[in-house]
């Protein structure tokens, strides 16, 4: 793991890249703020969190540091130990942390809560979509006050490129950077469930209502329908071995959930 803070001080916010090696969107976006010289009002931590897997290419090393939190001090794996120490790193501050997809539909924002606090980060980020992935828990951003993006398809300069411009928007909302911003007014996704299976090719759209009795995915030339309707999120052919992806409800613009 890497710490770097820019300004001085203790710093209220961590900005996380490489949670998975492979997906180094997030390190490059937080390379081209640091090479432009830009002038922070409020110290601000970035954290390279898989460092082994980054450097090796690979998306973790013995398990996926996502779904390891709070980890394991004295763990034999890799990741369980990183996550403790990732754990710690992280505490107390608020978090924004970087990721890239297999799955189209980027960029987005997932939160694993619906309070107050979380949607207003999603709204710093400037995206106009949000997803609760709560039911599925897991995730860096679990235990502290946090918001993850799922910046491109594939780790490629596309995604490198949007999450500059997130995370120039998120400390410009977050008044740390001078940034022009407008936040946005995402609309929540909620997971409900997932659509199990491997193998199979999706044929929908993420974020594109599946009605019930819609062909949403094929095998060896049988199809899978909806048994009822749904909102794919972050599913694709290949995104993961023994699922599809989940399946979401959409929820609404998140001003209406908002308490003021
Ligand atoms: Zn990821």
């Amino acid at each position: 793991m890497h710490v770097e803070t820019l300004g001085d001080g203790k710093p209220a916010y961590t900005i996380v890249a490489c949670v998975h090696g492979d997906e180094t969107c997030g390190w490059h976006a937080f390379n081209r703020l640091k090479a432009s010289g830009i002038a922070v009002r409020e110290p601000v931590k970035f954290v390279l969190a898989n460092e082994r897997a980054f450097k090796l290419g690979f998306r973790f090393c013995d398990a996926d540091l996502n779904r390891v939190m709070p980890g394991d001090e004295s763990s034999e794996k890799h990741e369980e130990r990183l996550a403790a120490r990732l754990q710690r790193e992280l505490r107390g501050t608020t978090v924004l942390d970087f990721h890239s997809t297999e799955s189209r539909g980027c960029p987005y924002a997932i939160v694993t809560g619906e309070d107050d606090a979380s949607l207003r980060l999603a709204r710093s980020t400037g995206l106009d979509r949000v997803v609760d992935m709560s039911l599925y828990g897991g995730g860096v951003t679990q235990d502290v006050t946090g918001v993850a993006v799922e910046c491109g398809y594939y780790d490629d300069e596309d995604a490198a490129t949007m999450a500059h411009r997130i995370l120039l928007h998120f400390l410009g909302a977050e008044d740390i950077i001078d940034h022009d911003h407008a936040r946005s007014t995402p609309t929540l996704y909620e997971v409900f469930g997932e659509a199990e299976g491997r193998g199979y090719t999706f044929l929908a759209e993420n974020f594109q209502q599946v009605e019930a009795g819609e062909v949403f995915a094929t095998k060896n030339g049988v199809d899978r329908r909806a048994d009822h309707d749904f909102y794919p999120v972050l599913m694709s052919t290949h995104g993961y071995t023994d699922r599809i992806g989940f399946k979401a409800r959409r929820v609404g613009p998140v001003e209406t959930l908002l308490s003021t």
